[in-house]
């Protein structure tokens, strides 16, 4: 058995993540840390607000942190917040997009803290490139997000995708993602990180098409899949489509729990959440740190 899909044994404490595992839902917290405002591809559900005080779901944050406010803030809550064992950088951009920084942070926590587990989510667009460096750091737990395999579909999410230095609009700015996300994914299943695929389900646009992704994605050694609803953002593109219900997603789940083990848990959290899954605790940390502009 591929060592990624047993998180008990591979030695990287899986069990002790809460988005990975849902035994550590209740029992183990996360830190993300907004580090990364800048995206090189345009989703079109997407509008990250900062300074968002009232708002929870992914793209939201109250403030963007440089890698040494990061760190002071991580020396803060770990005291303060029980069982606090994952430090994530989930944007509220893309995290490879803002490279320096996403490096930055985690090797300066690290440095104090050698056995907080790391963990990123990405669109995958430079996972190629940054799939190695990942492993060196230390990060053995990546999310990506897939929500197609065809630039058909591809082209009805992404506005856009810049690419080395280079915009592409619509279809072939798909493809290039999607070719993109499963290089990255397998080269990181290669050397043995658990990977997580998040799956927006957008109604009519890539519902039926899930299914597919979940089996694509299974060959590639994920280790799971996380479907989530569409929550279209105000000001975004899909602002006037509605948002999936939950019945549906978990009906879509339910359908693909035989390919491959499905995320029931998921709390569409915030870039800066912090606590347990499903107690968000971020606003009474928030502010204390210098700010930087986006
Ligand atoms: Fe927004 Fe994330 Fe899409 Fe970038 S990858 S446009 S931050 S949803
Ligand atoms: Fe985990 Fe879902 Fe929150 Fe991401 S949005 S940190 S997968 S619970």
């Amino acid at each position: 058995m591929n060592c990624a899909c047993n998180p008990v044994q591979n030695g990287y404490r899986t069990s002790q993540h809460p988005c990975f595992s849902f035994e550590a839902k209740h029992k183990y917290a996360r830190i993300h840390m907004p580090v990364a405002p800048r995206c090189n591809i345009n989703c079109n559900y997407c509008n990250r607000k900062f300074d968002c005080l009232h708002e929870s779901r992914p793209g939201v944050t109250s403030e963007i942190l440089t890698p040494e406010s990061a760190r002071e803030k991580y020396d803060f809550v770990k005291d303060r917040v029980e069982n606090l064992s994952v430090v994530g950088i989930a944007g509220p951009g893309e995290a490879l997009a803002n490279w320096n920084e996403t490096k930055s942070t985690i090797e300066l926590i690290k440095k104090s803290n050698p056995n907080v587990i790391f963990c990123l989510s990405t669109n995958g667009l430079m996972l190629p490139d940054y799939a190695d460096q990942l492993v060196e750091l230390g990060v053995r737990h990546v999310t990506v997000t897939v929500n197609c395999l065809t630039p058909e579909i591809g082209k009805r999410i992404y506005q856009f995708v810049n690419y080395q230095g280079k915009r592409y609009q619509g279809a072939e700015g798909a493809a290039i993602l999607t070719k993109n996300q499963l290089a990255g994914i397998e080269r990181l299943t290669r050397q043995g990180v658990v990977v997580k695929v998040n799956i927006v389900m957008i109604k009519g646009i890539n519902d039926g098409h899930i299914p597919e992704i979940v089996k694509k994605v299974k060959d590639l050694s994920v280790f799971i899949t996380n479907i989530m609803p569409l929550i279209p953002a105000k000001g975004s593109a899909f602002e006037y489509m509605s948002q999936t219900p939950m019945k549906e997603v978990n009906k879509m789940r339910n359908i693909c729990r035989d390919e491959l083990q499905q995320m029931y848990h998921c709390t569409q959290c915030r870039a800066d959440a912090i606590g347990l899954l499903g107690e968000d605790r971020s606003l009474e940390f928030s502010g204390l740190w210098s700010r930087k502009a986006i």
